[in-house]
């Protein structure tokens, strides 16, 4: 974990391993492994590798900067632009792969009010039953 990358959290360890996933896809920059806590059928996180600065995608308010570790929290920048579409990209080859093409959502939580809770950016692919929207 280097400088720029903010504080660990338990995705780190899934990516080097020292705790085991389902992985469903991965390559030199992406890893993509079933959610614990499944919300659809098909409940799959895609990650990057190399975090470089990717807890989140926006700031949050000065407030939650303030009172808590998301302070130092780096976010994604305009050099981030190539990981960023290649996680989006992960999500077609995850969609195919689990044979959810028919209907899918692809979702970040970025921030406190949107129940973000691990801050290592990810995307959620969920898919195999009916989804509702609004998702509430
Ligand atoms: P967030 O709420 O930050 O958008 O999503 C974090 C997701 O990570 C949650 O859906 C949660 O179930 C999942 N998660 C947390 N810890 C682990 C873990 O150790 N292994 C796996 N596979 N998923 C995890």
């Amino acid at each position: 974990v280097n400088a720029d990358s903010g504080t660990p959290t338990i995705f780190d360890k899934i990516i080097a391993k020292e705790i085991s996933s389902t992985i469903v896809y991965e390559d030199e920059k992406v890893l993509a492994f079933r959610d614990i806590n499944p919300q659809a059928p098909v409940h799959v996180l895609i990650i990057p590798k190399l975090r470089d600065g990717l807890t989140m995608l926006g700031k949050v308010s000065v407030y939650h900067c303030y009172f808590s570790r998301l302070k130092n929290s780096p976010i994604a920048e305009a050099r981030h632009g190539e990981i960023l579409s290649h996680l989006l990209y992960t999500a077609k080859i995850v969609a195919e792969k689990e044979g959810i093409l028919d209907g899918f959502r692809v979702v970040i939580n970025n921030g406190p009010d949107a129940c973000q809770s691990v801050y290592h950016l990810h995307l959620h692919v969920l898919g195999g039953r009916q989804m509702k929207w609004p998702p509430g």
